[in-house]
């Protein structure tokens, strides 16, 4: 630019000094200048021109650029578009979505608000039905009933929550698709419209373009004309002509580069123009893409549409059928309220009734229990007058057993006398001293038969033991007698015989093979055990002897203390001994000291005991005292077990001094206790009782309902048949007024006269009483002892010893 000024300053000058120099030429030169100058102005204006279209060509190339840059912006934003579009197609598949959902949702609303109508109306009447009272209904085959339906109207309740939610979801998600569909076409019609706009831009600019390429064209060829022009003048316009050719080939040539970048610039802005036509022919498809998609999209709303109206027509469908069947339910649980209504009131009824009862009820009780109580009384009452009843004929029964026994007892006889032989001893020796001279009678075992001097002697008595007989044999003879002393009966057992005869044997034996009196205590504990449910008892036991028509006793401290008999100061006429020793027994063992106790006291008290016991009458006395526990009824028995002195005649044996005292000693006292046998026995006035010790002391169990019996030992050998035949003749004598059933009654009638007993037992009495009416020897009772004999049984009064 700077060469260009300079040469047309220089252009200036030198057009000014030729014009001054040749007149001639000045013309052409001015001409020339002229033209020159015209020329140079041309070119300075074709310059400028040159330098604006380049500075266009510039902006336009960047124009350009950017109009591509920002076309190819364009294009990726429509591709991400696309791309969301199309992955907003994808989403829209798998959702349910459309422009019909609305009145679809509308109806679906329309069919919620009906059916929550209608559950409303259902929920109603349920607590119309739960606010009748449940206890009519109990067990009642609608409850079950009304609860499946309540079950199944809560599952629907539920199945419409459910469905509610899920309309709500969809319309949520319609509404949601609505809006981003809306969105999405407007911006593509927003895209669409820029893309117009650009269009129209850029061929508005396309088209400014060619019209001044073509103007540039058209400008060209003046130019070339003008510089051919000059070319034909003067050296100096032609070096002018030739500068300016050059410098106007330089110009072409920049216009010819210009051309080659006009070019270039044309090129590029077909090749953008056909870019741009590719960037419309991808829009075009990429929107032919995007309408497919939309269509698709469509199509899959609409058929995703029809599904979601499937869905819920049969949802619609179902949830009718189940109204239907609530509805059905509903009208069975109204039917049968209405049915269970009225038993509802009756059963209201009833429970009205039952309240009032309950009220009444404890009235009621407390009569009932008056009742009760009265009855109970009453029963309690006709309980006691029955118990008293029984207790009468309790009484009136043991008084009748006692008198069934009395009666048996009296028809076998109070008293009883058997025979006990024992075996031959070594004691007994050899020869025919020691000869066997008792034989018995294989029939009839009360027969004894003796051969005394040769002369066979027989005796019958209630019953013989042979020696075979065994102890056990014996007890069992006498244990019935024993046992009725727990009934309260007094009871004697002697043994009687001379001695050596085996008395000591029968009562107390040997300790391997006891005799009466330990087996007699060892039944009395046995069979006191055995009503110890119904009976208390007391057992004590005394031990006594007499010798020389002395008593003492044999566990007392002092055996030597001579005891005395008294009759009891009460004045009811008893006998007691003073001072005389009681042992309370409670078992066989406490027994068996009481009889060491007293076999010590006589060992010690005696050198020759076998001698002196033989000489002395040996008492064991039983008392057994029993109460009744139901009727307080007390009863006392006493067993009196006696083993005599040794009977045998004094005369025989020839003794003097104190041997003959002992001797007439016994002999009294046995000649006494055969005559108290045999007058009691023969039911005479008079006992004489006090004619010795021993019948003395045992007159209470000698007399009235008392046993005795009399066991007389026999030795079996020739050498003491005397003695034998005595002890026989003593026993049959005893024995020897044999009493029949009616010659009894009548001896009852003289035993019925011995009013100076201290005691009789009523039953007897009274029968004896009544016996008297029958015609007898004796005497009858007078008013006073049958007065006497009314009054209480003699067991329950004081004892005597
Ligand atoms: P008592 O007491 O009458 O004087 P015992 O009882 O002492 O007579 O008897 C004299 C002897 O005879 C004794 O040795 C006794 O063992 C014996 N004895 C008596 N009876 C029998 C019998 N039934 N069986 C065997 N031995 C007997
Ligand atoms: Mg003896």
């Amino acid at each position: 630019m700077n060469v260009e000024k300079t040469g047309g300053r220089l252009f200036g000058s030198g057009r000014c000094s030729s014009l001054s120099g040749s007149p001639g030429a000045a013309p052409v030169v001015h001409r020339m200048v002229e033209a020159m100058s015209q020329l140079q102005d041309e070119k300075t204006q074709l310059q400028e021109e040159l330098e604006v279209l380049r500075e266009r060509l510039a902006l336009r190339n960047s124009d350009q650029q950017a109009t591509s840059t920002q076309l190819q912006h364009q294009v990726e934003n429509l591709k991400e578009k696309l791309i969301s579009q199309a992955q907003e197609v994808s989403r829209l598949r798998s959702e349910l979505g459309g422009t019909d959902l609305e009145k679809h949702r509308d109806r679906l609303m329309v069919e919620n608000e009906r059916l929550r109508q209608e559950l409303r109306h259902c929920e109603a009447e349920l607590q119309e039905l739960r606010a009748q009272p449940a206890a009519p209904c109990v067990g009642c085959e609608h409850s079950q009933e009304s609860t499946q339906l309540r079950d199944k109207l809560s599952q629907l309740q539920l199945e419409v929550a459910e469905n509610k939610g899920m309309l709500s979801e969809l319309n949520l998600e319609v509404q949601q698709k609505t809006d981003r569909l809306a969105e999405v076409e407007l911006r593509l019609k927003d895209c669409l419209a820029e893309k117009a706009q650009e269009e129209e831009r850029l061929s508005r600019r396309l088209r400014d373009s060619h019209e001044t390429i073509a103007s540039l064209r058209a400008q060209s060829p003046p130019v070339k004309y003008v510089i051919k022009t000059v070319e034909v003048e003067s050296s100096k316009t032609k070096q002018a002509l030739s500068e300016s050719q050059a410098r106007n080939q330089h110009l072409q040539e920049q216009v010819a580069m210009q051309r080659q970048v006009l070019k270039e610039m044309e090129q590029q802005l077909q090749s953008s123009h056909q870019l741009t036509v590719q960037l419309r022919a991808q829009i075009a498809m990429y929107e032919a893409e995007l309408e497919r998609a939309h269509g698709q999209m469509l199509e899959e709303m609409q058929s995703l549409e029809e599904d979601k109206n499937r869905a819920i027509e049969e949802a619609f469908a179902r949830a009718q059928v189940e109204m239907k069947a609530v509805h059905e339910n509903l009208a069975g649980v109204r039917t049968n309220l209405l049915t269970l209504q009225p038993a509802l009131r009756t059963l209201t009824n009833d429970y009205n009734g039952l309240k009032r009862q309950v009220r009444g009820f404890p009235m009621l009780l407390q009569e009932a229990l008056r009742n009760v109580k009265a009855e109970i009384g009453q029963a309690i009452e006709e309980a006691n007058s029955n118990n008293q009843e029984l207790l009468r004929k309790y009484r009136r029964e043991l008084q009748l057993r006692k008198k069934c026994h009395n009666e048996l007892v009296r028809l076998k006889g109070n008293i009883r006398v058997i025979a006990r032989v024992r075996p031959v001893t070594k004691e007994d020796g050899e020869g025919p001293e020691a000869t066997n001279a008792v034989s018995f009678d294989p029939d009839d075992d009360s027969i004894i038969h003796l051969l005394h001097k040769g002369k066979p002697v027989s005796f019958e008595l209630d019953k013989v033991f042979s020696p075979w007989a065994s102890q056990q044999d014996v007890f069992q003879e006498v244990q019935a007698l024993i046992t009725s002393c727990i009934d309260g009966f007094n009871v004697c057992i002697f043994a009687y015989g001379q001695t050596g005869a085996g008395k000591t044997y029968t009562m107390e034996g040997t300790p391997e093979n006891p005799g009466i009196n330990q087996r007699a205590l060892q039944l009395l504990f046995s069979e006191v055990q055995e009503k110890a449910s119904d009976w208390q008892y007391t057992m004590t036991v005394s031990a006594a002897e007499i010798y020389n028509e002395v008593l003492r006793d044999l566990l007392g401290k002092d055996p030597q203390e001579k005891l005395e008999i008294r009759l009891c100061p009460d004045g009811s006429g008893q006998l007691y001994v003073p001072g005389l020793t009681e042992f309370q027994v409670q078992s066989v063992d406490d027994i068996n000291k009481v009889f060491e106790f007293g076999h010590t006291n006589r060992t010690t008290e005696f050198t020759n005991l076998n001698e002196h016991s033989s000489r002395s009458h040996a008492l064991l006395i039983v008392t057994v005292r029993g109460v009744d526990c139901s009727t307080g009824l007390r009863t006392t028995g006493k067993l009196n077990l006696v083993d005599l002195a040794g009977s045998e005649r004094v005369g025989k044996s020839g003794a003097e001094g104190s041997r003959l005292r002992e001797a007439q000693h016994i002999n009294k006292s046995l000649s006494a206790l055969g005559d108290v046998i045999a007058a009691l026995r023969s039911r005479q006035g008079h006992v004489p009782f006090r004619n010795s010790k021993l019948t003395y002391l045992l007159q209470d169990s000698l007399s009235g309902d008392s046993k005795t019996l009399m066991v007389v030992q026999v030795s079996p050998v020739e050498k003491n048949t005397s003695e034998t035949l005595y002890s026989l003749k003593f026993a049959e004598r005893v024995r020897s007024v044999e009493l029949g059933p009616s010659s009894r009654r009548t001896e009852l009638g003289s035993w019925s006269s011995q009013e100076h007993l201290e005691w009789e037992p009523a039953c007897q009495t009274l029968q004896s009483a009544r016996a008297h009416s029958a015609p007898s020897s004796g005497t009858n009772s007078r008013p006073g002892s049958i007065r006497r004999k009314l009054q209480p049984s003699g067991r329950s009064r004081p004892v005597p010893v």
